[in-house]
């Protein structure tokens, strides 16, 4: 298949081209390099030095002898969205280009204002480019586990059968997200929801948990085909940033009581998942939900499992929470469609978590100590 990768220069996008493109597809990678140009604001940088995307992209010909055609531009620009699909002509776009951080779109108005604005009219640029040029292309579009909050009912898979006053309907899922950024996502799931039932799309929305892990499969043939690793206190996923507070002998700072519990997943499951949502196309007409996760954890467990395998002493500190969220919660989702297509998945062992040590080791001295405290406060409303 014709995979073209938005996002492709990030965190997950990257690793996911590669494994595409080493299982036989066609990829090719689009971004703005808006992630690198965060990491200047916020005076921060992945742990693991990572090389500029032509560099990126000429490894990984040399280590596979394959190519992957790179399309430099902003997804909010709508010519440069449908020019792209025009010259790639894909089957399937998978759409990982958006700004990720839910602290980050907390920070002020701006910054929620830029998140929901890139995010939403990035996202609808995409769908306006598939119903006008090729309502064959499957829409394969990062969500996130976020959109649903941690409601007091079982999650399922996008959608509920709900029975109301004697009648009955299958509705999307209710979302109860925690942040400008979660709520970006919201907006972009209904918008393709609706893309769906008035073009016909077909649209696979992957709800994905937190990830953690920095190495695949294909990463690991050539230290230039690195991808980013962040720990500071607005990109850093929790899991890497409690390994890297640990390796540097800093305390794991966990935000309240740590009774929050999330969906996660490891790095490797993430582009195996894409990989299947590709191959398996929904039907034109058809928005279909994954519940991309493989087990559930709170976040004082994740900081006890990190304290236990590391070989030294840590401190885990409970940080008053700068978030508003729910501090002890029932959490209970379903997350089968994934495993029924294949999936097998990778649980947070701890051959992972010591495997992480190392790579914190070899890159300690690129770290900036300041970043790594919580400054964004949920409930501040700044301009
Ligand atoms: P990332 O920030 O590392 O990658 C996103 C990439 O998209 C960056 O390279 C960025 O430059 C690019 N981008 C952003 N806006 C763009 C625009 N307007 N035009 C072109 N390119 C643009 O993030 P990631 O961790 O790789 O996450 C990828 C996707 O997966 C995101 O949509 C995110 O919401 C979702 N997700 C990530 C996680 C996680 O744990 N990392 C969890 C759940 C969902």
């Amino acid at each position: 298949m014709r995979v073209l990768v938005l996002g492709g220069d990030g965190y997950l996008g990257w690793p996911t081209a590669l494994h595409l493109s080493d299982r036989g597809h066609e990829v090719a990678v689009v971004d703005n390099f808006a992630r690198r140009k965060y990491d200047e604001e916020l005076g921060s940088q992945s742990l693991v030095a990572i090389e500029d995307l032509s560099v990126r992209v000429a490894a990984w010909k040399e280590v596979s002898g394959k190519e992957i055609p790179m399309y430099v531009g902003d997804l909010v620009e709508a010519d440069f969205v449908y020019q792209t699909v025009r010259e790639f002509q894909p089957d399937t776009i998978v759409h990982f280009g958006e700004q990720r951080a839910a602290p980050y779109s907390m920070i002020d108005r701006e910054h929620a204002v830029y998140t929901q604005y890139n995010n939403v009219v990035g996202n609808l640029n995409v769908m306006y480019a598939i119903a006008e040029l090729n309502p064959e292309i499957h829409l394969v579009k990062l969500g996130t586990m976020g959109e649903y909050g941690t409601p007091n009912i079982d999650i399922e898979e996008g959608w509920l059968e709900v029975e109301h006053n004697g009648r009955k309907d299958r509705m999307l899922f209710p979302k109860k997200p925690g942040s400008f950024y979660h709520l970006s996502k919201v907006h972009d799931s209904h918008n393709i929801e609706f893309g769906c039932r008035i073009w016909g799309m077909r649209a696979t929305d992957l709800n994905q948990g937190v990830v953690y892990g920095q190495q695949t499969e294909q990463t690991i043939r050539d230290p230039r085909l690195a991808t980013r690793f962040d720990y500071d206190a607005i990109f850093g996923t929790v899991l890497n940033r409690f390994v890297i507070q640990a390796v540097l002998g800093q305390p794991l700072t966990v935000y309240g009581k740590g009774g929050q519990t999330r969906g996660m997943l490891d790095i490797r499951d993430t582009v195996e998942c894409l990989r299947l949502a590709v191959e398996n196309p929904a039907d034109r007409g058809e928005f279909r939900v994954f519940n991309q996760m493989t087990e559930s954890y709170s976040v004082k467990h994740i900081a006890e499992l990190v304290a236990e395998r590391f070989a030294g002493p840590v401190q885990i500190d409970y940080l008053e929470n700068p978030r508003v969220e729910q501090a002890e919660h029932y959490y209970n989702v379903k997350h089968t469609g994934l495993v029924e297509l294949g999936l097998k998945p990778h649980f947070l062992s701890d051959t992972l978590i010591e495997s992480l040590f190392p790579i914190v080791e070899e890159n300690k001295h690129r770290v900036n100590m300041e970043n790594m405290l919580p400054k964004v406060k949920w409930a501040s409303a700044k301009n």
